[in-house]
């Protein structure tokens, strides 16, 4: 299968900040369990995966809970929009938590 990579910037829905430049992400169909607003965990079966947590030029990421730490914007905390996993802290950002930024945009 070919691999898909972000080809435009990915940003926070709620303040726009950017998380990821271009060609920083590859897109993976597993299921995952986020909380939303509320705590209720989801299946989110969407995502941006990340091998090097370096790469992202905002992210803020939670302390570790179950075998996980939890990714959100660095600029307004609002949300949860992926996780970090332990130990391999291969980062996962929801695509459908996250906006992206269209071209010449
Ligand atoms: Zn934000």
């Amino acid at each position: 299968m070919e691999e898909v990579r972000n080809s435009v910037r990915i940003l926070c829905p709620a303040c726009g900040c950017l998380l990821l430049r271009e060609d920083k992400a590859v897109q993976v169909q597993e299921t995952r369990a986020l909380p939303d607003p509320q705590g209720e965990l989801v299946q989110e079966t969407l995502f941006w995966r990340i091998d090097d947590v370096y790469a992202f030029d905002n992210i803020a990421v939670s302390k570790e809970a179950q075998g996980q730490k939890l990714l959100t914007c660095a600029e307004c905390e609002r949300g949860i929009l992926g996780a970090m996993e332990l130990p391999s802290k291969v980062c996962y950002l929801c695509c459908g938590r996250v906006r992206e930024r269209s071209r010449g945009g």
